[in-house]
């Protein structure tokens, strides 16, 4: 072992990078992510009771950073392994946990997650998506927006919120909607992405569901949806890490062999030194991932939120930095489809955006870590 991480933890990061090879950037999802999950690498952070791997988001982050520095990033580890089978997994019923948790470590299910509306946005505080008691269960009214997945997973977990909120803050009440449950409606964006995974907008028209499609205590929901909201700030470090590190791979390679002078390209500075650059910022990145990891498996949610938060930032922005150097060490290649760098412009700008804004993440270090007044 190491003072960062165990020899488990290295053997799973070649594990999974040889996985990640085999696929490579030409991957088929759906066969990735059944093979992974026979190898219970999607379900490393689950209870061993449930079919996990007993690990925590430490070993989860490690399968996504190593399938996506291969080339082939499995987007939904980030909603159904890690915010979904999470929440089940601490809040859930006995009856819930054995319902999903089995089928979501192996991958032969999956879950997708629905908290973004048109009219909220970065501010969850104003979701209007409501479920109201009706007779034994739910009826649950609303739309989301840019929700992964949908089309794949065998069910969503909405964030809703409960009809008697008369202080108008934030009461949210988690609940799991099966992919066909009448009146759960749901169209294709158009977006400028070239992942396998599509994004949805949803519409729940009086969706009827039963008492137990509600995961946790209706009151108690704040708790529940940091414990799920942080794993998902991990992950998607994870994913821009990896991505970033797929990225900065192919650059080097070419600036390696690439030769129009004396010397190969990657022998002026001022190609090799944003690369390195690139470099060390993608590492630095991660080591906030693993301090944030580590301190959410450790149980220390608050500690986690701050560093989950910024290991996001700092991911986000060293994934788009990595991206655009290694698409600019190639030159006219950079852009061509053969090299395939080019689609990762926007694929990078993802991890800025989602799952939680780069200004949102400033907006909250402002004011929770330094005491600065609140600006909204
Ligand atoms: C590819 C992709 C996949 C996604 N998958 C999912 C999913 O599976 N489930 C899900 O629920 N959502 C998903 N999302 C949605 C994502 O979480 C939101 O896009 C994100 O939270 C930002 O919300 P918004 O798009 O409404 O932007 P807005 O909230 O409208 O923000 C627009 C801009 O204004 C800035 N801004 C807003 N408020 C402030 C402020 N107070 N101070 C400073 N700047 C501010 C933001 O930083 C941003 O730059 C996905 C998005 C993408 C692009």
């Amino acid at each position: 072992m190491n003072a960062i991480e165990t020899q488990e933890h290295k053997d799973l990061r070649e594990a999974v990078a040889a996985l990640g090879r085999r696929h490579g950037p030409g991957f088929d999802r759906a066969t990735l992510w059944a093979e992974a999950g026979k190898l219970g690498y999607l379900g490393v952070n689950l209870p061993e009771e449930y079919g996990g791997g007993g690990g925590g988001i430490s070993e989860l982050s490690i399968v996504l950073e190593e399938s996506g520095a291969a080339g082939c990033p499995l987007l939904m580890m980030i909603v159904s392994p890690a915010i979904c089978a999470t929440v089940i997994a601490r809040f859930g019923t006995d009856e819930q946990k054995r319902q999903w948790l089995p089928g979501l470590a192996d991958g032969s299910l999956t879950m997708a997650f629905g908290i973004t509306e048109p009219d909220a946005g970065s501010n969850s505080h104003r979701i209007t998506t409501t479920a109201r008691r009706d007779g034994d269960g739910w009826t649950v009214t609303g739309r989301k927006v840019f929700v992964s997945g949908v089309d794949i997973a065998d069910a969503t977990l909405i964030v809703g919120r409960t009809e008697d909120a008369r202080t108008g803050s934030l009461k949210p009440c988690l609940f799991i909607v099966p992919r066909d449950a009448e009146g759960f409606g749901r169209s294709v964006i158009d977006m400028e992405l070239q992942a396998q995974e599509k994004q949805f907008e949803l519409v729940l028209d009086d969706v009827r569901l039963p008492a137990d499609a509600l995961v946790g205590e209706e009151d108690a929901g704040l708790l529940q949806l940091f414990a799920g909201l942080n794993p998902e700030r991990i992950m998607t470090a994870a994913f821009a890490i990896g991505m970033g590190r797929y990225a900065l791979a192919q650059a080097v390679e070419y600036a390696k062999t690439r030769q129009v002078w004396k010397a190969p390209i990657g022998a002026h500075q001022a190609v090799a030194h944003p690369l390195a650059q690139a470099h060390i910022e993608l590492e630095l990145a991660k080591l906030m991932m693993q301090k944030a990891a580590a301190l959410y498996d450790a149980g220390d949610d608050i500690g986690a939120g701050e560093a989950a938060n910024m290991a996001k930032y700092a991911a986000g922005e060293a994934c788009v930095k990595a991206v655009d150097q290694a698409v600019h060490t190639l030159g006219g290649n950079g852009l061509t489809r053969e090299y395939g760098l080019a689609k990762l412009i926007a694929a990078a700008r993802v991890a800025r955006i989602a799952p939680v804004s780069r200004e949102m993440i400033l907006n909250y270090v402002s004011h929770q870590s330094l005491g600065l007044p609140k600006s909204y």
